[in-house]
């Protein structure tokens, strides 16, 4: 198994857990932290809408808040023929948390694509900013 494999393994696995009752659109990440180990999330939606949580987000501050500091990867898995990159929001904090990292699209179909975040997001707002 290849190390986006096991990415897009555990990033599917999150996906079943998907809170998502108000769109169906269910989304699992997967984020590998320097240490070696795999967190996964899963979206979480709120009646409100606007408090729900997407996957990407959830992976990462579940991996900081179990003491990670340092990301290789991250992976999206969504059930739709396009692939579906992270939203404005989730870049900003995949950039923020991962830096220039490298972001595996997939789908359930087996279909799946790689690409990097200063690609993603060409001119990021960061600390450098500040
Ligand atoms: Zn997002």
């Amino acid at each position: 198994m290849s190390d986006h494999d096991a990415l897009i393994a555990a990033a599917r696995k999150a996906r079943e857990n998907a809170h998502a009752p108000f769109s169906n659109f269910k989304v699992g990440a997967g984020l590998r932290a320097s240490s070696g180990k795999i967190y996964g999330g899963c979206n979480v939606e709120n009646a409100t809408y606007g408090l729900t949580i997407c996957a990407e987000r959830v992976a990462i501050f579940t991996a900081i808040s179990e003491g990670e500091r340092g990301f290789d990867a991250i992976a999206v898995v969504t059930d739709t023929d396009s692939l579906t990159p992270p939203c404005g929001a989730c870049r900003q904090l995949i950039w923020e948390f991962c830096g220039d990292v490298p972001v595996v699209l997939a789908n359930l179909q087996g279909k799946s694509e790689m690409i990097c975040m200063r690609d993603l997001f060409p001119k990021p707002f960061d600390s450098s900013n500040l």
